[in-house]
């Protein structure tokens, strides 16, 4: 098996990676680091938990280390975008671990904050620059950053920038830096546009494609539950995140409107509940994170593009309170949970509308998920549904009809029901929309 050590890094980047407790690199950076300290363009295609931030970090660390440069001021000589401000501090967190040995700068911009301690790292110049492109453009417009002394240029998460309609930010980006430069590509997943996106960027890529950390996968238990419309699915809801198995969970919803009514009716129900999505101000963004890893907020109700840099280690479940539209955010939903070494739980609600999604996800997983069917909500007509998905609008990718293929027949999942639920919980009669305390299950009030 190939060891850190076989990978031709400099001592510093070795004693680093020694004493963060890594020896063996991941898939990711086993295949990619070769290529990418040969010089050569990469298209990555993986989601985060493989590894994928140490595998660009490493070789552009070893590249500023074999050539040593005075820094300029405002011009960084690597450049990494990413979607998120959280994601942001995430790469800049990795890059200070694995530098910690060896002479290095950095900086980080995104928007959100003022931008005064950025401008003056800037002035000073960095060797790297991890950003948001939104304030990176900011201040490139007011000459705070150039951008032609550019080396390498990272896009991570490329898909989730175009998810955000960073696409016109990165195309005037683009026209900033030099041609001769080696370009990084990370994406989770493939579609069109990112295939072009690819195209028009890398110059000769080579392509490395690793599978979801597996492992992770496997450790979590997945499990559906047919319900009959929202009511019952915040009945549910409620009665799975008031058990005491879950320690920290997430709750993703399609729509922010519903990710704000969801974590409204847990906190009317005595569960700390916090929002986050698009609409939401950054600095009630970071307080409902910091909440959230403090263990004050039990849970954190958040729409796909939100929960992107929700990385917190003991997720204890994730509940998919309307299932993704797209089957790939399934995966990276559940791979929320079960990180570090736990386990993890997984539940979906699904009703009528949402059967085909559930049908085009068990599709792309390559596996059934089990169905719990011992719960006061469940409904065989959500089960048995052949109905038509909603076409979403703004980004959804609204996909075909509902193709034949029968119930997956899983049984209940390994330990009971999910979350062990609270007992004695009472129906709150067919499809109650339960605003408050309406179908709270027994012995709660
Ligand atoms: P990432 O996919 O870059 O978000 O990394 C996922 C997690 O794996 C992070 O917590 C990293 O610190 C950790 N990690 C990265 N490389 C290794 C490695 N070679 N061995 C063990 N853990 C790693």
């Amino acid at each position: 098996m190939t060891k850190f050590s076989d990978l031709a890094l400099a001592p510093p980047l070795l004693k680093a990676l020694a004493e963060q407790g890594y020896d063996t690199p991941t898939p990711i950076q086993e295949r990619s680091i070769p290529y990418l300290l040969q010089g050569r363009d990469l298209l990555g295609l993986a989601q985060t938990g493989t590894g994928k931030t140490a595998s660009f970090a490493l070789p552009i660390l070893e590249h500023l280390i074999k050539n040593p440069r005075a820094n300029t001021p405002k011009q960084p000589r690597v450049l990494v975008l990413a979607p998120t401000r959280e994601l942001v501090a995430q790469i800049s967190d990795s890059f200070k671990a694995y530098a910690r040995h060896m002479k290095f700068t950095q900086a980080v911009v995104f928007g959100g904050v003022g931008q005064g301690r950025q401008v003056e790292a800037m002035r000073r110049g960095v060797d790297v620059l991890v950003a948001a492109p939104g304030r990176l453009l900011d201040l490139m417009g007011q000459g705070f950053i150039d951008l032609s002394g550019l080396e390498i240029l990272v896009l991570d998460e490329a898909d989730r920038m175009l998810d955000m309609g960073f696409v016109r930010d990165i195309r005037r980006i683009m026209t900033f830096v030099p041609e001769q430069r080696q370009t990084l590509l990370f994406s989770a997943t493939m579609p069109r546009s990112i295939e072009d996106l690819a195209a028009s960027l890398l110059n000769d890529p080579a392509r490395v494609e690793v599978a979801p950390p597996s492992s992770t996968v496997d450790r979590i238990q997945q499990a559906v539950m047919f319900v009959n419309g929202a009511g019952d699915k915040r009945d549910a809801l409620l009665n799975m995140v008031e058990s005491p198995k879950v320690s920290r969970a997430v709750v993703f919803t399609l729509m922010k409107h519903e990710a704000n009514k969801v974590a409204e009716f847990l906190n009317k129900n005595n569960v700390v509940a916090e929002a986050i999505h698009g609409n939401k101000s950054q600095g009630a963004r970071e307080r409902a994170m910091k909440g959230f890893r403090s263990g004050s907020v039990k849970v954190l109700v958040a729409t796909d593009i939100a929960a992107r840099g929700i990385d917190v280690d003991d997720v204890s479940h994730v509940f998919n309170y309307d299932l993704p539209n797209v089957p790939e955010s399934y995966v990276h939903r559940i791979g929320r949970t079960a990180r570090a070494g736990r386990d993890g739980w997984a539940v979906s609600f699904c009703d009528a509308e949402q059967r085909a999604w559930l049908r085009d996800i068990e599709r792309t997983i390559g596996k059934t998920v089990p169905v719990v069917r011992d719960h006061p909500w469940h409904s065989a007509e959500a089960e048995a549904s052949t109905m038509r998905p909603p076409v979403l609008g703004g980004g959804g990718r609204g996909r075909g009809g509902p193709r034949g293929g029968g119930a997956p027949r899983g049984g209940a999942p390994r330990g009971g029901a999910p979350g062990g639920g609270r007992g004695g919980p009472r129906r709150s009669g067919g499809g109650a929309r339960s605003g408050g305390r309406s179908g709270a299950p027994a012995g709660r009030m």
